[in-house]
C-alpha cells in the first residue's frame, strides 16, 4: 500500500504516467486530497470507477492517529500521534495573532545529542516519511477545522529531529506544504531549522525555495558550542558560517540563528560581543530562546534581567535581534521540551 499523502506533485505524476492515467489526474487528486479533503477514493466523483478501484487497492489515506491531546492556557495544542508501528510523536499547534503555527517533528527521536534538548534523550529510531510529516499537519487542520478554526498557516519544521538527517523526505514534505494545490502554504511561511549540518545546508541553498532556514547556533565560540552541541566538534564555526554565507548567496535568503539563553553558560555580555562579531558580514537575524528548562538535565534559564541585557548588546550594536514568544509551557509543549514520554524510554 502507497500512501498518497506520501508523493509530492512530480511523483505522483510519474505514477500516474506509470499506470497509464494522464498526468493531469495528480494534480486532480491533489485537490481531492488535500482541497476538498477527501477520506476515501469513493467520493472521487470525477475519476473513472476502473481507476478508483485501482486506487482502492493499491493506495492509502491513512493519517496518524491521535493518542493523546494536551490544550494550554494559551491556546497552545500538543498531540502525540501514534504511527502505523507504534511509534509516538509530538506536534504542536501555535496560535499566532497573525495565524496558526504548526511546529512539526521530523524524525523518531533525534542522534544529534545536545545537551540542552530533552528531545535527543530519545535515540533516533528512524526517519519519518513523507506521509507522516505531511500527516502531522492534515490531523492539525482536521482539528482546527472541526472547532471553526482557519487552518494551519505557518510551519516550522523545528519538533523532534533534525530535519537534514531526514533531507530527501522533509524536501518532499515542504514541497507538498508549498503546492497550490497540496497544504497551500507560502514559502515564506514555512521554516527549517538545523543544528548545523553543513553539507545540508549547502545542498538546501541550491533548491531554489523561497522558505526560511534557522540555524540552532546557540554560541558563539567552537569552545560553548562544543561543550553543548556535539555536531559542532564534526562542523566547526568557521564551517559553518561560510556554509551559511554560501547559503545567502545561493538562495538569496538570510537565515536566522536561534540562540537559547542558558544561565553562565552562553549568556554573558562576552558572549554577546563575540556573537556581534562572528555574525558581522552575515544579513542573520539573531532570534533570542530564554532557554525551557527540562527535567534531564541541570541547565537553567538565564534572569530576565540578563536576557534583556544580551538583546539590548546586540540592537546597540546593529544586530538584527528579537526575543522568542513562548507558548505552551503549562503542557511541555515549548521549545525542546518534546519528548514522548509516553513512549516509556523516561
Ligand atoms: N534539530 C533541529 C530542529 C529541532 S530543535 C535544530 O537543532 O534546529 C528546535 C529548536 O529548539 C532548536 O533551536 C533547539 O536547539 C531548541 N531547543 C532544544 N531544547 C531547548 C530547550 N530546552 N529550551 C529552548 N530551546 C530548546
Amino acid at each position: 500500500m502507497t500512501n498518497l499523502y506520501g508523493l509530492e506533485i512530480s511523483k505522483l505524476e510519474e505514477l500516474m504516467l506509470s499506470l497509464g492515467q494522464k498526468k493531469y489526474r495528480a494534480t486532480q487528486l491533489f485537490s481531492w486530497i488535500y482541497e476538498k479533503k477527501a477520506k476515501t477514493f469513493d467520493e472521487m466523483s470525477d475519476v473513472s470507477k476502473s481507476f478508483r478501484e485501482v486506487l482502492n487497492q493499491d493506495f492509502s489515506l491513512k493519517l496518524p492517529s491521535i493518542f493523546t491531546r494536551q490544550d494550554s492556557k494559551d491556546g497552545t495544542v500538543k498531540l502525540l500521534l501514534e504511527l502505523e508501528d507504534d511509534s509516538k510523536i509530538e506536534t504542536v499547534l501555535m496560535p499566532y495573532n497573525y495565524g496558526n503555527a504548526i511546529c512539526v517533528t521530523s524524525q523518531v527521536g533525534c542522534n544529534m545529542g545536545c545537551a540542552f534538548c530533552a528531545s535527543g534523550l530519545l535515540k533516533k529510531k528512524r526517519n519519518l516519511e513523507v506521509h507522516e510529516l505531511v500527516g502531522q499537519v492534515m490531523v492539525m487542520n482536521e482539528i482546527l477545522a472541526s472547532e471553526g478554526k482557519d487552518r494551519v498557516t505557518h510551519i516550522v519544521i523545528m519538533g523532534t529531529g533534525e530535519p537534514f538527517d531526514n533531507y530527501d523526505n522533509v524536501l518532499d514534505f515542504i514541497r507538498i506544504a508549498n503546492h497550490p494545490k497540496g497544504l497551500a502554504i507560502g514559502a515564506r511561511h514555512i521554516t527549517v531549522s538545523t543544528c548545523g549540518i553543513v553539507p545540508g545546508i549547502l545542498r538546501y541553498a541550491k533548491e531554489g525555495m523561497q522558505t526560511n532556514l534557522a540555524i540552532s547556533l546557540h554560541a558563539p565560540n567552537d569552545e560553548i558550542r562544543n561543550k553543548i552541541m556535539p555536531i559542532s566538534k564534526r562542523y566547526k564555526m568557521d564551517e559553518l558560517m561560510a556554509a551559511v554565507k554560501q547559503y545567502e548567496k545561493e538562495a538569496g535568503r538570510r537565515v536566522t540563528f536561534e540562540y537559547i539563553l542558558i544561565k553562565d553558560v552562553n549568556d554573558t555580555i562576552e558572549c554577546a560581543a563575540e556573537l556581534t562579531k562572528l555574525i558581522r558580514g552575515t544579513l542573520a537575524h539573531v532570534n533570542l530562546i530564554p532557554y525551557n528548562p527540562v527535567m534531564e538535565n541541570e541547565f537553567e534559564r538565564s534572569e530576565d534581567k540578563q536576557v534583556r541585557a544580551f538583546f539590548s548588546y546586540l540592537h546597540k550594536h546593529g544586530v538584527n535581534a528579537t526575543i522568542r514568544k513562548e507558548f505552551g509551557n503549562d503542557i511541555d509543549a515549548a521549545c525542546g521540551q518534546l519528548r514522548a514520554k509516553e513512549q516509556k524510554v523516561l
